[in-house]
């Protein structure tokens, strides 16, 4: 027996934890700094941390269904209704229930390219097919309605991301009104804003409350630094009150998770200092480091480096862990993550070396 014919599907390849790394290279873990998923260099906020501390105990009884005290926080934060808060198992997950909600079989999406890998994938699972828009280093990878609207061709979904992965690009608002404007009424705008904390640009959630065919991607892995308890949500439109309750998995968004999750949203301060920290980490890399880079609004920067493959393979040996961008299409670039400035100015000191000695 076999799964269903998984071919047309895209194989994901996870970044290797830093444990693995450190046992391939024979060192202990802490020796290493890995700037490569856009993690929160400063951990989790402590508030958060605090929240759940005497949770284990409670492991065994079922998350409440709804999380409405999240659901109300989030809903408080941007002028919306509760309803459409669709809380997930991190943006991952809140891009599936978009994709379930909306595709039939045979449906197509629009992508940008290069681009995040999941919007694909989420698609396939849900047995819609894929159609790209490309992004062109020759205007810094500029994402523009004209860019968007020249490649579309009636799809269901058109994703947006802003600050993008793994450019660090954003989407003015204007040009997203343009692009919701333009394209049919059946189709939904996905503005993915998972590094939206980092941005200085206004969320495009003003747009779902003044349209229905947008919805936007939130999620705690960054600015909030809770990735590894995989929570995010989407903004959707307000008709689609009841779309939320028919289509979510059961308990998908755990009960510790959304716990964290309040109390991080109680820590202005955590944020503020991650934000900072990536605002210095971005000029420090673009001033110091002697390679092109590309200006980024998220907490990671485009780096030009010829063979990523090889730079990112000799920045390993020296203990530094980078994302090789050949798998977004990019052969000659590496993203760095922004670090804590020790970790940010150890990694551009290796980089530099490593790009000396080539
Ligand atoms: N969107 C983008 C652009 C991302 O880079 C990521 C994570 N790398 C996500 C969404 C989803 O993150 P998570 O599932 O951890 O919320």
């Amino acid at each position: 027996m076999q799964p269903r014919d998984l071919s047309a599907h895209v194989e994901y390849v996870a970044g290797r934890g830093i444990e693995e790394v450190a046992r391939e290279l024979g060192r202990e873990p802490d020796e290493l700094i890995k700037l490569a998923s856009n993690e929160n260099a400063f951990g989790p906020s402590p508030k958060a941390v605090e929240a759940i501390r005497d949770r284990a105990a409670s492991v065994h009884s079922y998350p409440k269904a709804s999380h409405a005290d999240l659901a109300e926080r989030l809903a408080e934060r941007w002028a919306v209704d509760p309803e459409q808060v669709w809380l997930a198992n991190g943006g991952d997950g809140a891009l599936d229930y978009l994709a379930r909600a909306m595709l039939e079989p045979g449906d197509e999406v629009l992508v940008p390219a290069p681009g995040f890998a999941y919007y694909e994938m989420s698609a396939r699972y849900h047995h819609g097919t894929v159609n790209e828009y490309q992004l062109s280093k020759d205007d810094e990878f500029a994402q523009t309605a004209d860019t968007v609207l020249s490649a579309y061709d009636g799809e269901r979904i058109v994703y947006l991301t802003s600050p993008h992965n793994p450019t660090g690009t954003v989407v003015a608002p204007a040009e997203i009104e343009r692009i919701a404007a333009e394209t049919d009424e059946e189709t939904l705008v996905v503005v993915d804003e998972a590094y939206g904390e980092f941005a200085d640009v206004d969320s495009a959630i003003e747009l779902v409350e003044q349209r229905d065919d947008v919805a936007v991607l939130r999620t705690f892995s960054k600015a909030y630094g809770l990735a590894g308890l995989r929570l995010g949500y989407a903004v959707t439109p307000s008709e689609w009150a009841d779309a939320y309750a028919r289509i979510n998995t059961p308990f998908a968004a755990s009960e510790i998770a959304c716990r964290a999750g309040l109390a991080a949203l109680d820590d202005d301060a955590h944020v503020e200092k991650t934000v900072e920290t990536v605002e210095w980490a971005r000029s420090y890399i673009d001033d110091a480091v002697e390679a092109p880079t590309y200006d980024s609004q998220g907490n990671f920067v485009l780096i030009e480096v010829g063979d990523a493959s090889g730079v990112a393979e000799a920045l390993k040996h020296k203990g530094v862990i980078v994302r090789d961008c050949t798998s977004f299409g990019l052969d000659d670039c590496i993203r760095v993550t922004c670090g804590t400035k020790p970790e940010t100015r150890r990694a551009v000191d290796a980089l530099n070396e490593v790009l000396a000695a080539r």
